[in-house]
Protein backbone atom coordinates (compact mmCIF):
# COMPACT_ATOMS: atom_id res chain seq x y z
CA UNK A 1 0.00 0.00 0.00
CA UNK A 2 1.09 3.27 -0.69
CA UNK A 3 1.80 5.93 2.38
CA UNK A 4 -0.64 7.93 3.63
CA UNK A 5 -3.21 5.83 1.36
CA UNK A 6 -6.29 4.35 3.31
CA UNK A 7 -8.53 1.63 2.48
CA UNK A 8 -10.70 2.51 -0.06
CA UNK A 9 -10.30 -0.64 -2.72
CA UNK A 10 -12.37 -1.07 -5.65
CA UNK A 11 -13.46 -4.41 -7.19
CA UNK A 12 -10.60 -4.37 -9.24
CA UNK A 13 -7.88 -3.70 -6.34
CA UNK A 14 -7.04 -0.63 -7.05
CA UNK A 15 -7.69 1.75 -4.87
CA UNK A 16 -9.91 5.00 -5.31
CA UNK A 17 -8.97 8.33 -6.39
CA UNK A 18 -8.87 10.55 -3.82
CA UNK A 19 -8.50 14.38 -4.50
CA UNK A 20 -8.58 17.05 -1.91
CA UNK A 21 -10.20 20.75 -2.45
CA UNK A 22 -7.21 22.90 -4.13
CA UNK A 23 -6.42 19.77 -6.56
CA UNK A 24 -9.95 19.74 -7.82
CA UNK A 25 -9.02 22.85 -9.31
CA UNK A 26 -4.91 23.50 -9.40
CA UNK A 27 -5.46 19.84 -11.83
CA UNK A 28 -6.89 21.39 -14.85
CA UNK A 29 -3.91 23.17 -15.61
CA UNK A 30 -1.78 20.01 -15.20
CA UNK A 31 0.41 18.82 -18.14
CA UNK A 32 3.08 17.06 -17.17
CA UNK A 33 5.25 19.28 -14.63
CA UNK A 34 6.20 18.51 -11.17
CA UNK A 35 8.85 17.12 -8.38
CA UNK A 36 10.23 14.13 -9.99
CA UNK A 37 9.49 12.18 -13.12
CA UNK A 38 7.80 9.47 -10.27
CA UNK A 39 5.69 12.24 -9.10
CA UNK A 40 4.69 12.94 -13.02
CA UNK A 41 3.80 10.10 -13.66
CA UNK A 42 1.56 9.22 -10.69
CA UNK A 43 0.03 12.02 -11.78
CA UNK A 44 -0.86 11.60 -15.11
CA UNK A 45 -2.41 8.01 -13.87
CA UNK A 46 -4.23 9.98 -11.70
CA UNK A 47 -5.35 12.61 -14.57
CA UNK A 48 -6.04 9.74 -16.76
CA UNK A 49 -8.46 7.98 -14.32
CA UNK A 50 -10.20 10.67 -13.45
CA UNK A 51 -10.82 11.79 -16.81
CA UNK A 52 -12.06 8.31 -17.86
CA UNK A 53 -15.00 9.24 -15.37
CA UNK A 54 -13.46 6.73 -12.31
CA UNK A 55 -15.67 8.33 -8.96
CA UNK A 56 -13.66 10.71 -7.18
CA UNK A 57 -14.04 10.72 -3.40
CA UNK A 58 -13.32 14.49 -2.32
CA UNK A 59 -11.16 13.93 1.22
CA UNK A 60 -9.53 16.16 3.41
CA UNK A 61 -5.93 15.98 3.86
CA UNK A 62 -3.33 13.74 1.37
CA UNK A 63 -4.82 12.49 -1.31
CA UNK A 64 -4.18 10.59 -4.61
CA UNK A 65 -1.42 13.37 -5.60
CA UNK A 66 -0.16 13.76 -2.31
CA UNK A 67 1.18 10.12 -1.55
CA UNK A 68 3.55 10.62 -4.57
CA UNK A 69 4.69 14.18 -3.16
CA UNK A 70 8.70 13.89 -1.93
CA UNK A 71 7.27 16.48 0.62
CA UNK A 72 4.53 14.20 2.44
CA UNK A 73 5.28 13.25 5.84
CA UNK A 74 2.72 10.67 7.01
CA UNK A 75 -0.24 12.69 6.13
CA UNK A 76 1.38 15.93 6.71
CA UNK A 77 2.78 18.52 3.84
CA UNK A 78 6.08 19.09 5.09
CA UNK A 79 6.97 21.80 2.08
CA UNK A 80 7.39 24.54 4.87
CA UNK A 81 6.99 25.06 8.01
CA UNK A 82 2.96 26.15 7.75
CA UNK A 83 2.46 24.34 4.33
CA UNK A 84 0.04 22.13 5.72
CA UNK A 85 -2.17 24.46 7.49
CA UNK A 86 -1.88 26.45 4.58
CA UNK A 87 -2.90 24.13 2.05
CA UNK A 88 -5.92 22.83 4.22
CA UNK A 89 -6.85 26.45 4.27
CA UNK A 90 -6.53 26.55 0.30
CA UNK A 91 -8.60 23.24 0.07
CA UNK A 92 -11.68 24.34 2.33
CA UNK A 93 -11.93 27.34 0.35
CA UNK A 94 -12.00 25.04 -2.53
CA UNK A 95 -14.64 23.09 -1.79
CA UNK A 96 -16.42 26.36 -1.02
CA UNK A 97 -16.41 27.61 -3.82
CA UNK A 98 -16.72 24.25 -5.67
CA UNK A 99 -19.94 23.88 -3.72
CA UNK A 100 -18.62 20.31 -2.53
CA UNK A 101 -18.12 18.47 0.64
CA UNK A 102 -15.46 16.22 2.08
CA UNK A 103 -16.63 12.53 1.60
CA UNK A 104 -18.23 13.21 -1.77
CA UNK A 105 -18.09 11.27 -4.58
CA UNK A 106 -17.62 13.22 -7.78
CA UNK A 107 -16.84 12.80 -11.34
CA UNK A 108 -13.97 15.11 -13.04
CA UNK A 109 -16.01 16.21 -15.47
CA UNK A 110 -18.80 17.85 -12.92
CA UNK A 111 -15.95 19.64 -11.48
CA UNK A 112 -15.27 20.72 -15.03
CA UNK A 113 -18.05 22.10 -15.79
CA UNK A 114 -17.84 24.69 -12.66
CA UNK A 115 -14.14 25.29 -13.19
CA UNK A 116 -14.92 28.28 -15.12
CA UNK A 117 -17.11 29.95 -12.72
CA UNK A 118 -15.03 29.55 -10.18
CA UNK A 119 -11.30 30.52 -11.18
CA UNK A 120 -11.64 34.18 -11.14
CA UNK A 121 -12.08 33.94 -7.42
CA UNK A 122 -9.49 31.27 -6.72
CA UNK A 123 -7.09 33.29 -8.57
CA UNK A 124 -7.20 36.21 -7.14
CA UNK A 125 -6.54 34.50 -3.90
CA UNK A 126 -3.92 32.19 -4.48
CA UNK A 127 -2.25 32.45 -7.89
CA UNK A 128 -0.27 35.54 -7.34
CA UNK A 129 2.58 33.68 -5.84
CA UNK A 130 1.99 30.51 -6.37
CA UNK A 131 5.28 28.53 -7.02
CA UNK A 132 3.67 26.49 -10.11
CA UNK A 133 2.21 29.47 -12.02
CA UNK A 134 4.63 29.57 -15.02
CA UNK A 135 3.60 25.70 -15.43
CA UNK A 136 -0.05 26.66 -15.38
CA UNK A 137 0.34 29.94 -17.57
CA UNK A 138 1.68 27.70 -20.13
CA UNK A 139 -1.98 25.92 -20.39
CA UNK A 140 -4.28 27.78 -23.15
CA UNK A 141 -7.36 27.86 -20.60
CA UNK A 142 -5.51 29.49 -17.50
CA UNK A 143 -4.39 32.71 -20.25
CA UNK A 144 -7.62 32.57 -20.83
CA UNK A 145 -9.11 32.75 -17.13
CA UNK A 146 -6.55 35.31 -16.32
CA UNK A 147 -8.05 37.67 -18.90
CA UNK A 148 -11.17 37.47 -17.14
CA UNK A 149 -10.09 38.59 -13.69
CA UNK A 150 -8.29 41.08 -15.31
S1 LIG B 1 -1.05 28.98 -10.26
FE1 LIG B 1 -0.93 27.68 -8.42
S2 LIG B 1 -2.84 28.17 -7.27
FE2 LIG B 1 -3.12 28.88 -9.38
S3 LIG B 1 -4.13 27.16 -10.43
FE3 LIG B 1 -1.91 26.94 -10.78
S4 LIG B 1 -1.20 25.57 -9.15
FE4 LIG B 1 -3.24 26.34 -8.54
Amino acid sequence: MARGESLSVRLDGRFMLKLRGHHLICLHFFQGEGYSPNFVEQLNDVMRRARAGEPIVVVQGSDSVCIHCPHLSGTICRSTGTSDSEIREMDENALDLLAVKAGALVLWEEIERKIFAVFPAWYRSYCGACEWRSACERHDSFSGFCDETA
